[in-house]
Order: C-alpha cells, then sequence, then structure tokens
C-alpha cells in the first residue's frame, strides 16, 4: 500500500506549485487505497508565519484533498494531529532528531563543525574566484568526537556535518526521470543539526519520511539536487530508502521559472478571485500531465482513476492561466444552479446587501450569466442589472432600421399585454408562450419586440434572453422597466 506525504513549511501562503505536489501525493495514494499524510516542517524558526498552517489546511480543504493522517483540520477548525506515528510537527520531535543525529556521530558518519560564518563565506567567496564548485571545505571532518564534546562543554558552539563519502556516485531510480546519477564528490558535507538544537531539512526529512513509513517522496524538481543527500544519509542508517518521483516544474509562459514575482501564485489569491475547486484541481493536474487522449474534463475521483507518474512530463510544465479560465467557464456552465447560488451566496449578500433570498430565486438569477462568466466574481458582478438597472442610453432600444417611436409603441403594447398575466404564471416558458402569440397577433417582427425588450429590462445592450430575466423580476418589477424605458424616450 502507498503512502505519501505533502511536507509544506509554514512560510505563508499555498504556492500554487506546493497545490501540484499536494495534488498528486494525494492521488497516488488513493489510487491503491493507501495513505495520504500531511507533516508540518518547521525546522527553519526564521521562516515561519503565524496562523499559515491554519492557511494552508484551509486551501486543502476547499479544495477537498483532505489528509487521512498527520496535521489537519479538526471539527472545530481547529488544528489536529491524527495517526500514531506523530507527532507530525517537526518542531515537536526534537528528541527524536537528536537521538538519530547521536547515532550518526557514535558511527562516524557525522562531525562537530566549529567553523564561524565569517570563514565559511570567505572558503565560499575563494572557490567562486576559483571557479570551484561552492560546499564545506572538511575544515572539520578530522576532529575527533572525544575532542569536539570538550570543545562543546567548554561552551563552544557547534554544528553538526554529515560525513559524506567523496568517492563514487549515488544513484536511484526516479520514477519520472528514470536514473538519475550524482557524484559524491560533489554532495556536500551538509548540515543536519544547527546550533540552535533544530535539525535541517534534510535530516528531519530522512528521519521523518521513515518513521512515517513513506513509500513514495513526490515533490517538485527543485528539490532533486537534496537527493543524493538524503539517499546518502538513508544508506548511513542502514534503511530502506521510500521511492522518489520529482516533478517538472511550473514555468511562465516565457518559459522562465514560476517565482513568487511574476503574477499570481498563491493559491488563496484564485480562491478570492472566484475560481472554482474542481477548475483548479483539474487545471493543476494537467499542468505536466494528460490522459493521453482529448479528454480535458476529470473530476477528482477520476483523477484518482487515471492519473499516472509514467505520463507526466519531464520537461517543465507551462503556467497558462487562459486555460484555467477555460476550465472554470466549463465548469461553471455545468453547475446545478442551486449549488452555485450557495456557493455565491455570501458574495451576493456581501455586494447587493440581500439578505433573504432564497437559494432557488438566487440561482435563477446567477443562471442568467453562468454561461458567459469567467469566475464567481465576475459571475456575481454581471447579475448587477438585476439589483439596480444601470442607466442607458434610449438609443440602444431601437432594433435595426426601427425607430423610438415604434419601440414606445411596442413596449406601451407589451404593458398592456402583460399586465394581464397573472402572477403566478409569471415564469419564463409561460412568458415566452404568451408574449409570442402577442407578437403573431399584432404582426410585429420578434426582434423588434424582444430586442426593446431585453434592453428595457437589462438596461444593457448584451444581455440574457428578455423571459429569463422577466421571470428573476418579477411581474412588478418588469412592468416598472418597462415604463422607466418608456420614459426615456419621451
Ligand atoms: N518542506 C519542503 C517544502 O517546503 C518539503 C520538500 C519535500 O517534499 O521533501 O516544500
Amino acid at each position: 500500500m502507498i503512502r505519501t506525504r505533502f511536507a509544506p513549511s509554514p512560510t505563508g501562503f499555498m504556492h500554487v506549485g506546493n497545490l501540484k505536489m499536494a495534488i498528486t501525493d494525494y492521488l497516488i495514494s488513493k489510487q491503491s487505497g493507501g495513505q495520504f499524510l500531511l507533516r508540518v516542517e518547521d525546522t527553519d524558526r526564521t521562516r515561519m508565519v503565524e496562523g499559515a498552517v491554519e492557511n494552508l489546511l484551509h486551501t486543502l480543504n476547499w479544495v477537498g484533498i483532505i489528509p487521512d493522517e498527520g496535521v489537519k483540520l479538526g471539527q472545530d477548525g481547529k488544528v489536529v494531529q491524527v495517526g500514531d506515528k506523530g507527532p507530525y510537527i517537526q518542531s515537536e520531535r526534537l528528541e527524536i532528531y537528536h537521538k538519530y543525529v547521536d547515532e550518526l556521530l557514535g558511527k562516524g558518519h557525522a562531525y562537530y563543525c566549529f567553523c564561524s560564518k565569517e570563514r565559511l563565506e570567505e572558503v565560499r567567496k575563494k572557490q567562486e574566484e576559483n571557479k570551484q564548485a561552492t560546499g564545506y571545505d572538511g575544515h572539520c571532518r578530522d576532529i575527533i568526537l572525544a575532542d569536539a564534546k570538550k570543545r562543546i562543554e567548554a561552551g563552544e558552539g557547534a554544528v553538526v556535518r554529515m560525513r559524506t563519502p567523496k568517492e563514487g556516485v549515488t544513484k536511484f531510480n526516479d520514477l519520472i526521470r528514470g536514473e538519475v546519477v550524482f557524484e559524491n564528490k560533489l554532495v556536500d558535507d551538509q548540515v543536519i543539526l544547527k546550533s540552535d538544537g533544530f535539525p535541517t531539512y534534510h535530516l528531519a526529512v530522512v528521519v521523518d519520511d521513515h518513521l512515517m513509513e513513506i513509500t513514495h517522496v513526490i515533490r517538485g524538481d527543485e528539490w532533486m539536487s537534496s537527493t543524493p543527500k538524503h539517499l546518502v544519509l538513508y544508506e548511513m542508517f542502514g534503511w530502506q530508502p521510500p521511492l522518489f518521483a520529482h516533478l517538472p516544474l511550473l514555468l511562465n509562459p516565457d518559459k522562465s521559472k514560476l517565482s513568487k514575482r511574476q503574477g499570481d501564485v498563491a493559491v488563496e489569491d484564485y480562491i478570492k478571485k472566484g475560481y472554482l475547486p474542481e477548475a483548479i484541481i483539474n487545471f493543476i493536474a494537467f499542468l505536466g500531465w494528460n490522459p493521453g487522449d482529448e479528454r480535458e474534463l476529470f473530476s477528482l475521483e477520476e483523477l484518482i482513476k487515471e492519473f499516472s507518474l509514467e505520463k507526466v512530463t519531464k520537461s517543465g510544465a507551462v503556467f497558462n492561466l487562459e486555460k484555467l479560465d477555460w476550465y472554470n467557464k466549463e465548469y461553471l456552465k455545468r453547475m446545478d444552479n442551486e449549488e452555485l447560488a450557495g456557493i455565491c451566496r455570501s458574495l451576493m449578500m456581501e455586494k447587493y446587501g440581500i439578505t433573504n433570498y432564497e437559494l432557488g430565486i438566487m440561482g435563477k438569477i446567477l443562471a442568467l450569466e453562468k454561461e458567459r462568466a469567467t469566475t464567481l466574481i465576475e459571475l456575481v458582478e454581471n447579475v448587477k442589472f438585476v439589483f439596480e438597472l444601470p442607466n442607458y442610453d434610449s438609443s440602444i432600444l431601437i432594433w435595426k432600421k426601427s425607430n423610438l417611436e415604434e419601440a414606445k409603441n411596442i413596449l406601451q403594447g407589451l404593458i398592456n399585454s402583460l399586465d394581464t398575466f397573472s402572477v403566478q404564471d409569471w415564469d419564463k416558458t409561460t412568458l415566452e408562450q404568451k408574449v409570442g402569440e402577442w407578437i403573431k397577433e399584432k404582426g410585429f417582427g420578434n426582434g423588434n419586440v424582444l430586442s426593446p425588450l431585453r434592453v428595457a429590462l437589462s438596461g444593457q445592450q448584451n444581455s440574457p434572453g428578455p423571459f429569463e430575466i422577466a421571470e428573476v423580476l418579477g411581474k412588478e418589477e418588469t412592468i416598472n422597466r418597462l415604463q422607466t424605458a418608456i420614459k426615456k424616450i419621451t
């Protein structure tokens, strides 16, 4: 059974690249009926942001990617930890890391390093000047452990570094990229325990993935260069490493790396802009993957069935926002009206100050524009004319070769006719049928009637059909708006 983990560092917001990792980890574990864990990697205390864990969890909940184990949101919306391999927050696991660091020190696989920041800086500068690969120069590598301990007892500060073998190669079979080989002499003597007593990412990730029985480590390509360090650590501990898959980087349309600065990369921003979770999941799953045929719309369930790491591209995946818009439009069009009303409820209340609309009516209002809008924000904005008739110029009431006088007569005729309709039958089908009969009876052209009617009801040149609008406006407001149009003409 596959166990995967999403291991975010709580640094503020969720980057779309992180969501891609989370989705992929989730899909791969679910395919085998396995577990998806969430572990919080907060060992870099300088990058911590208050509330970031809650934020991450809310975002994951919103897209429907719920961890089975580890850190998650409890019933009351508070952060909880679930599972028997915890704690799942690294800052709560310091004792565990210290034990494993001691083991490596004892076996000679790690050593204390007393080098000052200044010295390390100096070494790096020289290496750069000589065009050498940068990395630790091994200055403290041969200090005997007993001597190092004496220096520490005497008050000297130190970090612990892994004693990386300098010969041979480290190889592994990446599930996306195939065989990857690193020369050990290029693998740095990485710090594994910092002077503040916190482990570095490299030690913590290996210890935790092992103890939490992770079978597949699926993460972004930017972690590829860390993988040989991790494999060396697995070897030192004598542990079986998990399988690795490195997902392609996300790129801007100009093929540069998608960074924090270029465009919007925070998932939260897309939520705020009114994208649907279905669209975001589908769009992100399709960055660097497709099922190999024409199909593009996949629910989370369908993705679980069909997603496969073998079909993930090796090259970077372009983050194309037009495609996200396309997905959102498709999902908006297909969404049930009442469900849509439920989602837009608070946006509608906020924007139009409405308090007691039934979902049925609100759904009908939103249905007026749901085929045309790209985002929820745009949709809610586009139905504004229902709540507030926009000011418009009477010239747009004129249909083709017609004139204002004719428009006025037709509108007046419509008022007289609509006035006789009962409020009970005020639905778009009956209205369409009855007004159709009236048009025939009077011998008017359809456009000559329907166009000014549509404009009078919406105040817009381009708008949904007149009968749909009339239904949501109700009889009284429909007639009011026709009267307003007539007043504009006279
Ligand atoms: N904590 C790392 C991050 O912030 C996790 C990398 C990994 O998955 O190993 O993305």
